[in-house]
This record gives structure tokens, sequence and C-alpha cells, in this order.
């Protein structure tokens, strides 16, 4: 887990997103939230607390609410905890400028959680039951993100 790379892509004096810190949560049970940000392209960011960061993968559309639909999501650099709670314009000329908002939040249990398959239940208002998250060999950081039961 590091936040290197999510450091290297802002300027904190220019974007009010929270900074880098690692932190590892009192509550027993993991959170996850999904962002629907409004950069050049609409998409959502999946994000999974772990190990004191927050696990994020792009999705070109939005997440899948049935059990046909399969997406495609791009893993990106880790975000910090805190950013659970972000919501707000990222300033044009910064890094995924544009608005961002919580699409959807709540708790999750994980059944597996390894660099290659990831299987959870989602305890959430849009977001409910058991999804895959599975390592492809599209590109280097491609994943599909489906629903696998209610
Ligand atoms: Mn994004």
């Amino acid at each position: 887990m590091s936040l290197t790379s999510y450091k290297q892509k802002r300027n904190f004096k220019k974007t009010a997103e929270p900074k880098a810190k690692i932190k590892l949560s009192k509550s027993n049970k993991l959170i996850f939230v999904v962002h629907e940000h409004h950069a050049t392209h609409l998409h959502y960011d999946l994000r999974l607390e772990y190990n004191g960061v927050l696990k994020s993968w792009a999705i070109p559309k939005s997440p899948p609410l049935d059990n046909k639909t399969k997406r495609l999501a791009i893993q990106v650099e880790d975000h910090p905890y805190s950013y659970k709670d972000f919501e707000g314009t990222i300033a044009e000329g910064n890094y995924g400028a544009g608005q961002v908002k919580i699409w959807d939040k709540g708790t999750y249990i994980p059944e597996k959680f390894s660099d290659k398959e990831i299987i959870i239940d989602f305890k959430g208002k849009k977001l409910k039951g058991k999804y895959v998250l599975i390592k492809t060999n599209y590109g280097k950081n491609g994943w599909l993100f489906m629903r696998v039961e209610g």
C-alpha cells in the first residue's frame, strides 16, 4: 500500500482533495464508495477500503446493477481513506479536473481479496449483493466488474 502515485499526481495547493495519509479505520467494517466523476469523460470510481487506503478502479459506464452487465474497470492509484467523503469540483488544469460526487457508499464484506480476484458482498444503497472483480489481460490495469448474486 502506497500513496506515492496519488501524491505525485496532485498539487495540494490547487486541489481541495484530501492529502495523502494512510489511516487504519477504527471500525471493524470495511467501507466502499463510488464517486461519479464528471471529468473529460464521465466515469465512476469504485473505491474499496483495504489496508488503510482505498483501492480504486475507474469504470467508464455506470457500475452494473444486474447480473448480466459486465463492466471494464481500470485500476487506478490508491486513494487515501479520507477520500471516502470527498465531493467537490477539481479545478481546471488539475489531475481529474471536473465535478466529483458520491454516487453510492456503504460497507462491504470481502470473501476474497487478492491481486487477481476480489469477491465482495456490497451493503450499499445501489450496490447490493455479491460482486466479482477479476483481473483481465486487457492492458496492465484492466479488470472486469460484475454482479453475480442478489
Ligand atoms: Mn476519476
